[in-house]
């Protein structure tokens, strides 16, 4: 094992992405992106946009290791996405200018937010 792939302390600055909910540390975040959306929330090398697009606030954590026939990929519409450890609950949004973007390229955003249904 290399010292880059192991975090110093796992439960210390892991963040989960606001838009497919897959969750790394912070310092992966900026030096890969996310894995799924990178292409949409460009996270690479941009710190703000790290802190902007995924939120250190999240519960559960659920590992998906085949994306085919996996429940959990089912149950949180993750199929096509990589394979990697998932949040079942994100707390934020992306921010409206982000949005505004996928909305744009014709993406729904469905915020992750388990917990804000019990406050409406
Ligand atoms: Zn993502």
């Amino acid at each position: 094992m290399s010292l880059e792939t192991v975090p110093k302390d796992p439960n210390r600055n892991l963040r989960a992405c606001l838009f497919c909910s897959l969750v790394k540390t912070f310092d992966q975040f900026e030096l890969d992106g996310c894995d799924n959306c990178e292409e949409h929330l460009h996270m690479k090398n941009n710190r703000d946009a790290v802190y902007d697009c995924t939120s250190a606030n999240f519960d559960g954590m659920v590992a998906m290791m085949s994306s085919e026939d996996s429940w959990v990929a089912k149950w949180q519409r993750i199929g096509r996405f990589v394979k990697g450890c998932y949040a079942l609950s994100v707390t934020g949004r992306l921010p409206p200018g982000v949005v505004r973007e996928l909305k744009r390229k014709g993406i729904m955003y469905r915020p992750r937010d388990v917990s804000q249904k019990l406050m409406t």
